[in-house]
């Protein structure tokens, strides 16, 4: 994937009050990266970007007519989900590949960094939800991520997992309609919690304003061609709308 902005956003008129959010939507290195010392095979895995993450924030954007705002650059480059004094936030290690062009970084380079990828993804999504806010909306944050088949050899099961903090007050009805859907497998907070402490992005846009929120990961193997996007994405927007978490 060529890299061409720090973010993009679909379908902005949406007239549904949700904004979606894909932090780690691109595998993109911007020319002054160069690749980062980082194998082409590797920028395809899951290091690099959330497998299938980008067309199932899209598919939701369409089926909800909601608008995405999508990360325009690879999480090696920088991590979108990640603090800014996080040491994975610029990451010289990820799953066991070293990412030699991270490594030593000065804080003047770091800071290049931020300013560039990071910030300007940031206000984008920023600037969606204040318009919204600013019109009456309470609009739902609804991060969107894949996640690893395999971590540490261990293979996981959860086709589709939701991660929340206390906060579950939309988390808790949206599982439930999930646990309706026959055979799928469902994570609560498997195989990981929303971490304010870790986590940038809900707690940045969703839990400092009170909005309601959602962070779901699809597991990337289901979801890394067309047909599996588009099959999880309505299986999880179903379920949303079942929920009863849209009717105010
Ligand atoms: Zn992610």
């Amino acid at each position: 994937m060529n890299w061409t902005a720090p973010f993009d956003v679909f379908n902005p008129e949406g007239k549904t009050a949700i904004v979606i959010v894909c932090d780690h939507a691109s595998n993109a290195l911007p020319g002054e990266v160069g690749c980062l010392g980082v194998a082409e095979g590797d920028m395809q895995r899951h290091i690099a970007w959330d497998i299938g993450a980008a067309p199932i924030a899209r598919h939701l954007a369409r089926i909800f007519d909601a608008p995405a705002v999508l990360s325009g650059t690879s999480r090696l480059v920088i991590d979108c989900n990640r603090k800014l004094h996080d040491p994975s936030l610029i990451p010289s290690m990820s799953d066991g590949i070293i990412i030699p062009a991270n490594e030593g970084l000065s804080p003047g380079q770091r800071q290049k960094r931020i300013d560039a990828y990071f910030n300007p993804y940031h206000a984008a999504c920023r600037q969606v939800i204040t318009s919204r806010c600013r019109k009456g909306e309470r609009p739902l944050f609804l991060s969107v991520h894949s996640m690893t088949d395999h971590m540490d050899g261990t293979h996981r099961p959860w086709e589709i997992s939701l991660s929340s903090n206390e906060d579950r007050r939309a988390t808790a009805p949206v599982l439930a309609a999930l646990s309706e859907v026959p055979g799928l497998v469902v994570g609560d907070n498997q195989p990981y919690d929303m971490d304010p402490t870790q986590d940038y992005s809900t707690p940045e846009h969703a839990l400092s304003r009170g909005l309601d929120y959602l962070q779901v990961e699809f597991r990337q193997d289901l979801v890394a061609e067309a047909k599996g996007q588009e099959r999880y994405a309505h299986i999880f927007a179903e379920a949303v709308k079942r929920s009863g978490i849209l009717t105010p």
